[in-house]
């Protein structure tokens, strides 16, 4: 990512992250993500082993978190030592379930984060 793209990400993150996802850049990026994973839900083929389509691509760093990896395919998790993905395709199910959006909510629903 550039300077211009890393400052923008962060200030989409902490003032309005609607504008991040209208932004062409992220068009871009989603769109190369998607076609490196053949539109496959990432999830659903390593822990299901089967094909289904995916239409979003999640920000394993959320975008509020690490705004500085919002456009990366992949990051260097220090953990692990390993370049990871950053950036995955996954279902619709799929990306409810990452978020924990199907879990009946016992916390306030409003404060839960959906744009990441
Ligand atoms: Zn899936
Ligand atoms: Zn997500």
């Amino acid at each position: 990512m550039t300077d211009e793209e890393r400052q923008y990400a962060t200030q989409c993150a902490a003032t309005d992250p609607h504008s991040f996802y209208k932004w062409s850049r992220w068009e871009e990026v989603r769109t190369e993500v998607l076609r490196a994973d053949h539109y496959e839900c990432q999830r659903c083929k390593l822990k299901y082993h089967r094909y289904r389509r995916a239409t979003t691509v999640h920000h394993i760093n959320h975008l509020k978190a690490r705004p500085d990896l919002a456009l990366e395919m992949y990051y260097h998790n220090p953990a692990t030592h390993a370049d990871e993905r950053n950036l995955i395709s996954l279902c619709h199910d799929c990306h409810e379930e990452v978020h924990g959006w199907r879990i009946p909510a016992c916390q306030d629903p409003l404060t839960v984060e959906r744009w990441d």
